[in-house]
């Protein structure tokens, strides 16, 4: 009696779990829905200064703080009637748990944190910018930004209760955010998508892509949420750019963009296809330096052939028991869908010759073809 209890008052907190983080992508799919609140985050503040340009002049606390401001006043410009809300207005120091908790206490339809990459003085640092969204570390450039991103909870009191023991120094602890899938996995990378579409028009153009990793600003928050990175405070013509007001304007305005084509997206007025959205695996700048990459990054325009061995709405990271021991895992989106293959071949019959071996794993495994990064029909 006491056991049935207690199990049905577990079902009922699941439920509620469950109906919680669904109320709200269902909300958006109700017709006269409108984005209503925005939250934008400045990374860093007050004690925390972030990357710090070569030089020492250029701070990425003031620089995303200025952004931030600027895109806000153009929502609000724009758009009189969305409430915009900052996690800081000004050089102070905010904890990575207050960000996330002011997003979700205002029921938040999208939250935005914006940052600056930089690489360790050793490395030459790239241009670009790189929009991530929560997911598993993909790749150990993606890692190395998380880590990067997350190392401020040192600065913070007793950050391992607060975080549920995460180390930003230990990557495997990060090992619990692949559990969690995201209900708003998919408002997300189409909001990354629009971020890193307007940004390659802005004066740091070249596009990094759209990254998944495991980001304690983003793990808590119940609404579409990114992380974009915007250009290398350690490169110097990105450097130039982050550090002079107008091209800062410049970049708010390739995310005020973003959000404007995102808002109409919302409110239903824009179809968007996902299949056409990639998720970038790894980066350019992790083979420049003599590390290995954890996962080889295919180059986008090279055609090849893989095995298709299933398609779930789950984001399953590598070595996941799903890929019973196969490595060297491909993900395409499609729809709700993430379609997962094995192999990387160069022609047609290679992949054959691996299928009926895939098979016995995997029943409805099939050979695909890959161009420009995306699964093509045959
Ligand atoms: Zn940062």
């Amino acid at each position: 009696m006491l056991r049935s209890m207690r199990a049905s008052r577990i079902i009922n907190a699941l439920l509620t779990l469950i109906l919680l983080l669904f109320s709200h992508s269902l909300a958006a799919q109700q017709q006269g829905v409108t984005l209503k609140t925005v939250v934008i985050d400045a990374g860093h503040g007050g004690k925390d200064p972030g990357a710090v340009s070569l030089d020492n002049k250029v701070k990425e606390k003031d620089v995303v703080l200025d952004i931030a401001l600027t895109l806000g006043d153009k929502i609000k410009k724009a758009y009189p009637n969305i409430n915009v809300i900052y996690t800081r207005k000004s050089d102070v120091y905010v904890e990575l748990n207050e960000r996330s908790n002011i997003a979700n206490k205002n029921h938040a339809d999208l939250f935005i944190s914006i940052h600056c990459n930089s690489v360790p003085k050793k490395s030459k640092a790239p241009s670009g910018c790189e929009t991530f969204i929560m997911g598993a570390n993909k790749s150990a450039s993606n890692m190395e930004v998380c880590k990067i991103e997350n190392s401020v909870v040192l600065l913070e009191e007793d950050y391992s209760t607060k975080y549920q023991g995460y180390d930003p120094n230990d990557p495997e602890s990060a090992i619990f955010f692949n559990l969690m899938q995201n209900a708003f996995f998919e408002q997300s990378l189409i909001f990354a998508d629009l971020c890193q579409k307007n940004l390659r028009k802005s004066p740091i153009p070249t596009n990094r892509g759209i990254k998944q990793g495991g980001l304690l600003v983003l793990w808590r928050t119940t609404m579409p949420s990114v992380l974009v990175e915007l250009g290398f405070i350690t490169n110097a013509s990105d450097r130039n750019v982050l550090g002079t007001k107008s091209k800062r304007g410049e970049l708010a305005s390739a995310l005020f963009n973003a959000f404007e084509q995102f808002k109409n997206q919302y409110e239903g007025q824009i179809e968007v296809d996902l299949s056409s959205i990639t998720i970038q695996e790894g980066s350019e700048y992790e083979e420049e330096s003599n590390e290995a990459p954890a996962t080889v990054s295919k180059p986008v325009n090279d055609a090849y052939y893989a095995v298709q061995i299933f398609a779930v709405s789950k984001n399953l990271k590598d070595g996941a028991a799903e890929f019973k021991g196969e490595k060297n895992i491909g993900r395409f989106s499609s729809g709700s869908l993430i379609k997962y293959t094995v192999g990387h071949y160069d022609t047609e019959a290679q992949a054959n010759k691996q299928l009926p071996a895939l098979q016995k794993k995997f029943k409805g495994a099939f050979v695909v073809k890959i161009e420009g990064g995306k699964i093509v029909k045959k």
